[in-house]
């Protein structure tokens, strides 16, 4: 029956090994079935024509190719796209995906929800549901590439080119799929998704980075967002745990053994909580020492959400202070998506059912 079938995109690609092997399958046959999963975007067991029908047969009887569900889809006059997913459980999750000239770039989900609860976030207002399956983190990524129509393309001809951990949820408190997740994503053999293209940000877990830094190879972002500690534990409430200077030591160790990576800092601007001068100071007295640079986010506003987002001209002044008194790279992020609530921190399903407490 078809209920017990397990969806061979929640399959790391030794778990697959292992059924080749209990089944006495030639080993080779991992690639190319790997091939026509990650690269040719098959649908069926049955497309996978240098395989014999008895080892369809068996990958039918065992395993099922199952995408994710649309329940809405928006597209913005910019030309970012949002899905909403409905998960089996009922539950939903966003993903978005950022055109940009030769750049396409998918912004992912980790949870359903997310725990941290940060001020300033839409996902925040929601409790942590649960932690996202290998299946549903990869899922967002190959039925966006259905929609995109992006299959057995060559690298310069492919559309999905980046992947960013910057939807809902916070990644690293959803360790073992990520990491599996990303293995997937970059496998060379597969969505070849290049690690220097793939970014996962984090609001400073910092147990978790020595782990990260061992087990993958992607770029590392971090939502630093304050430059003391009495704003940030208003704005990161996870900043109670781990405060500035702990984060910042943890990074340093992290920055040492990834001497040719840089850290971006992330920093959300928000009229009159973190935007003056003397914010801009502290900042490059924190991070000046570090290999980064500062990614400066203009806030998104969301309903009744209670900051507003400084203007323009602040956030460019605090811009140039950075670049010209601190020397370090500074960048303004483009919003996109806004008319359809598509940017960071917007993400947020309104259905809410089950919800299951859990902390760190
Ligand atoms: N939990 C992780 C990753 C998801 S959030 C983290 O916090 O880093 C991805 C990024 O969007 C973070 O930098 C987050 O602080 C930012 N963000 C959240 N809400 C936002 C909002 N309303 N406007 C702009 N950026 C926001
Ligand atoms: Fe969670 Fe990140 Fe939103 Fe904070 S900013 S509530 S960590 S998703």
């Amino acid at each position: 029956m078809s209920v017990d079938k397990i969806n061979i995109f929640n399959r790391t690609k030794k778990d697959l090994e292992d059924f080749l092997k209990n089944e006495s399958i030639k080993l080779f046959r991992k690639n190319q079935i790997w091939n026509w999963l990650y690269v040719q975007g098959v649908k069926s067991f049955f497309e996978m024509n240098n395989l014999s029908l008895t080892l369809k047969e068996q990958l039918e009887k065992k395993f099922k190719i199952s995408f994710l569900t649309v329940n809405k889809a928006f597209t913005s006059k910019d030309g970012t796209k949002k899905w909403l997913f409905k998960l089996n459980d009922g539950k939903e999750i966003e993903t978005v995906f950022i055109p940009d000239g030769k750049r396409g770039t998918i912004c992912i989900s980790s949870q359903v929800g997310c725990s941290l609860s940060c001020s300033f976030c839409h996902t925040g207002t929601m409790k942590l549901e649960r932690n996202l399956e290998l299946e549903e983190i990869i899922g967002q990524v190959i039925t966006v590439k259905n929609f995109l129509k992006d299959w057995k393309k060559k690298t310069e001809e492919k559309i999905v080119t980046n992947i960013v951990f910057m939807g809902m949820g916070e990644p690293l408190l959803n360790y073992r799929n990520v990491i599996e997740a990303i293995k997937v994503l970059t496998d060379e053999k597969g969505l070849a998704i290049s690690k220097r293209k793939i970014t996962l940000s984090t609001s400073g877990i910092v147990n978790k980075i020595k782990d990260f830094q061992r087990d993958t190879d992607i770029n590392l972002a971090v939502s630093l967002h304050a430059a003391n500690d009495k704003v940030r534990n208003e704005l990161v409430p996870i900043n109670k745990k781990w405060p500035i200077a702990t984060l910042l030591e943890e990074l340093k160790i992290y920055n040492k053994l990834e001497r040719k990576k840089r850290i971006t800092f992330e920093y959300i601007m928000l009229d009159g909580i973190n935007d003056s001068l003397k914010d801009a100071k502290q900042l490059i007295k924190l991070v000046g020492p570090l290999k980064s640079k500062i990614n400066l986010i203009p806030f998104n506003p969301w309903p009744n959400s209670s900051y507003d987002v400084s203007s323009n001209e602040k956030i460019e002044k605090f811009r140039n202070f950075i670049l010209e008194k601190g020397k370090i790279i500074a960048t303004i992020r483009n919003p996109r998506g806004n008319d359809i609530l598509a940017a960071c921190g917007q993400l947020k399903s309104f259905k809410k059912k089950n919800t299951i407490k859990e902390g760190l």
